[in-house]
């Protein structure tokens, strides 16, 4: 094992690191009351935001699959690092310089050579620093050939760097000896995906190409995609980074960092089909425009520009005739061939959820941006877009296209080829919509056609009950749940929500952990006994521990919750930072203060109402002549906590 780093400086990381910054890179955010954000979880499937971020207490938690943590551990999940890497990952961000621990066999710590923390840092090192010298090269004396192929395109010098646009030169090894000279290994080359391995040895894996730096979501090059120059060329078209550890090709997105915001603040993305074309798209006032790399547009990719479109069933979206509200839209641009349609006719087949905000653009005359820019000016490119038509549209009339419909046998025959599409619209009122429009489309009456879609859709029904598939398909980030993490912990029996006891205790534990700045010291004398719930309890207990509100109107914030995390046991930490996270009703600033003493006050009285019952009980079973002492004695407590309520509802 390599060195720990300090405790102190994990702590600073974690101090410095603004998880909302951290995670908007993957994520758009939005206000979700005082001190809170929320988003789409990066972390499973979901339509409504569950995923929350409260930058005060450093904490994020998703109420959907009660994953949850820290800023450490979300960039840990995210791209998938170990502790150490991920917190070197984001020292580097933050600028704290990072010491290790010595490690108890004596072994050199920290400077030694450490294999696997920081390998993901090294290549991210090794792609900018090719990612500059590609760039360095597009305007040296080799160059020409990939300039040429610029201006033919019309792209001029300065947007050449807008992309950081390269040249990979011709000979065998020009960046493998610039990247060795900087200090990286064999071995570290090689994980990069920038060089090839041959039988004599490793050689540059793009000569004499044209090179697009891809980047991730935050900006970093992560790999490159590589366009053929010349003749002799034996190689295919494009070339790109083969999968390494940075660069999976099923998540890859061209111009996802230069499309981001505007994907955010337009709710809309434009999906183009390469490099070329993103440029195009951008320099023409597309900017939300991005391109697969190698590969089909696919789930992994929807996943990635859903979670930045945001929230897409409430508010602000496109109203649909069915009432659904859309908060976003996928737009594919396809040249009009029959590749592009296929592809849009395959799409049906698939999980149908998203459908409805997927946009088709076609240019009939079968440009792609990039020749229409150059062709008709950036405006073009601009009226694209704006012609989008939904998929389903797009696809249905499509199929009537093979069809004469001025003829009864080609209309009965586009009838029965497009039936069964609109069958297959499993949206129930989107259906009827789009057989009233199929009606239209052919010049057929809506009820004959009514008739043929639901023959279809019984046909259909049949094919599709004999291979039923589980409603929730299990995903990548599912198995890195452990059995401990989120609400799955098997120890501790899950509260009731419906139980209005649980539902008063779960909310005193929410504001004591999120604003211990206002609540009553009233709350510290509270015994052990004042939780009921068992998993309250167990966080109660932690709490305690950790030294009560008291603490935690000294710590504040992150760290009173981090505080708090330690003294839990392992199966409870996570209820802490999931109410450390939890929304709080009351989200005006000013009313925070009196909320916080409201739920506090309630929970007080519950546990008075609590020992009013225990009291009553007893005297119950106890004869008043026989056991007059201790009748006597227990009559006045009960007095005493009725009185002690009393006073405690009156300050109210
Ligand atoms: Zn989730």
């Amino acid at each position: 094992m390599a060195g720990l780093i300090k405790r102190e400086d994990v702590d600073a990381v974690r101090d410095r690191a603004r998880i909302d910054e951290i995670v908007s890179a993957h994520v758009t955010l939005k206000p979700a009351g005082v001190g809170s954000l929320k988003g789409l979880c990066p972390f499973h499937d979901e339509r409504t935001p569950s995923f929350h971020v409260r930058p005060g207490v450093g904490r994020w938690h998703c109420f959907g699959c009660g994953e949850g943590g820290d800023v450490i551990s979300f960039v840990q999940k995210i791209d998938g690092m170990g502790f150490t890497e991920a917190v070197e990952y984001l020292a580097d961000r933050v600028g704290v310089e990072l010491r290790y621990e010595d490690s108890r066999t004596g072994a050199a710590a920290g400077r030694g050579p450490r294999e696997e923390p920081g390998r993901r840092q090294r290549l991210l090192e090794a792609h900018r620093v090719a990612a500059e010298f590609y760039a360095e090269q597009l305007f040296g004396p080799g160059a020409q050939a990939g300039r040429a192929f610029l201006a033919e395109r019309s792209f001029d010098r300065s947007d050449a760097e807008r992309f950081g646009v390269g040249y990979a030169p011709t000979g065998w090894d020009s960046l493998l000896r610039h990247l060795q000279g900087r200090g990286f290994t064999q071995a570290e080359l090689v994980a990069s995906g920038l060089v090839s391995q041959g039988q004599r040895g490793i050689y540059d894996r793009f000569r004499g190409r044209l090179v697009w730096p891809i980047r991730d979501v935050t900006g970093a090059v992560i790999g490159f995609g590589a366009r053929r120059l010349y003749d002799e060329d034996q190689g295919p078209k494009y070339l790109n980074t083969p999968e390494t550890s940075l660069y999976k090709k099923a998540h890859v997105l061209y111009g996802i960092d230069l499309a981001k915001r505007a994907i955010a603040q337009q709710k809309r993305v434009v999906i183009v089909e390469g490099y070329t074309d993103v440029m195009a798209a951008h320099l023409s006032g597309v900017e939300t425009a991005v391109a697969t790399c190698g590969t089909a547009f696919g789930g992994d990719h929807a996943k990635v520009v859903r979670r930045l479109l945001g929230d897409t069933t409430a508010g602000g979206g496109l109203q649909l005739a069915s009432g659904a509200s859309l908060g976003g839209e996928i737009v594919f641009t396809f040249d009009g061939d029959a590749a592009g349609q296929k592809a849009a006719v395959r799409a049906f087949g698939e999980d149908q959820r998203f459908h409805a905000q997927t946009f088709v653009a076609v240019e009939p005359g079968g440009m792609d941006p990039c020749d229409l820019r150059m062709a008709r000016g950036p405006e073009a490119v601009r009226a694209l877009v704006d012609s989008r038509v939904p998929l389903f549209e797009f696809v249905i009339r499509t199929s009537l296209q093979q069809f004469d419909l001025d003829t009864v046998e080609g209309r009965v025959g586009a009838l029965r080829s497009a039936a069964p599409l609109v069958a297959g619209i499993r949206d129930r009122s989107m259906q009827l919509g789009y057989a009233r429009s199929l009606a239209r489309w052919i010049g057929l009456d809506t009820e004959e056609v009514r008739r043929e879609v639901s023959r279809a859709a019984s046909v259909s029904g049949q094919a599709r009950r004999s291979e039923r598939r589980p409603e929730r398909r299990p995903e990548p980030g599912d198995a890195a749940q452990g059995p401990a993490s989120g609400m799955g912990a098997p120890v501790l029996a899950m509260p009731d929500p419906r139980d209005p006891v649980a539902r008063v205790e779960r909310q005193a534990l929410v504001v004591v952990l999120q604003y211990p700045q206002h609540v009553p010291a009233s709350f510290d004398e509270l015994g052990e006994d004042a939780f009921g719930v068992p998993a309250w309890k167990a966080v109660h207990a932690a709490i305690r521990a950790a030294g009560g509100a008291g603490t935690g109107r000294t710590l504040g914030g992150g760290a009173w919750v981090e505080a708090v995390s330690e003294q839990a046991a392992e199966a409870v930490a996570p209820l802490v930072t999931e109410l450390s996270v939890a929304p709080v009703p009351e989200d005006r600033e000013e009313a925070i203060a009196a909320y916080v003493a409201d739920v506090v006050r309630a929970l007080v009285d519950l546990g008075l109402t609590r020992r009013i019952a225990d009291a009553k009980s007893r005297l119950q079973r106890l004869d008043p002549s026989a056991e007059a002492e201790a009748y006597g004695a227990a009559f006045e407590q009960l007095l005493a906590i009725e009185r002690e309520r009393r006073r405690l509802r009156d300050s109210a």
